[in-house]
């Protein structure tokens, strides 16, 4: 995924943001792949289907989404849902991270302030 130098800084901390972002959708509605995959471009964030799906199977593999098939014009499709956990997962990580953008967020405006 880093394709510049700065996203080295940023790559672990995108992962796991991307991690709460599927959770939030999922906790909304079914979703499957190739959709997030789709939806994740529409933040400006490309992800290819092998960073997307070992996501997806580590997520279920630990009891935050929970998934069910179904064939859809011929082709099985993995539809995955946000479990309890996951809700639960979802909302610390929520709290987490708004913490640390609001520090650095701050730390800015004070910047900007004193210019
Ligand atoms: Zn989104």
């Amino acid at each position: 995924m880093p394709k510049t130098k700065n996203d080295i800084v940023m790559r672990d901390f995108l992962l796991g943001i991307i991690r709460l972002h599927i959770l939030h959708h999922a906790q909304q509605e079914r979703v499957f792949g190739l959709e997030l995959i789709r939806e994740l471009a529409t933040h400006g964030y490309e992800l290819s289907p092998g960073t997307l799906y070992p996501i997806l199977h580590t997520l279920e593999s630990h009891g935050f989404l929970e998934s069910e098939k179904q064939v859809v014009q011929g082709k099985v499709r993995k539809y995955y849902r946000a479990t309890a956990a996951g809700v639960e997962a979802l909302e610390t990580g929520r709290t987490q991270v708004l913490e640390l953008l609001h520090e650095i967020g701050l730390d800015a405006q004070k910047r900007e302030g004193q210019a």
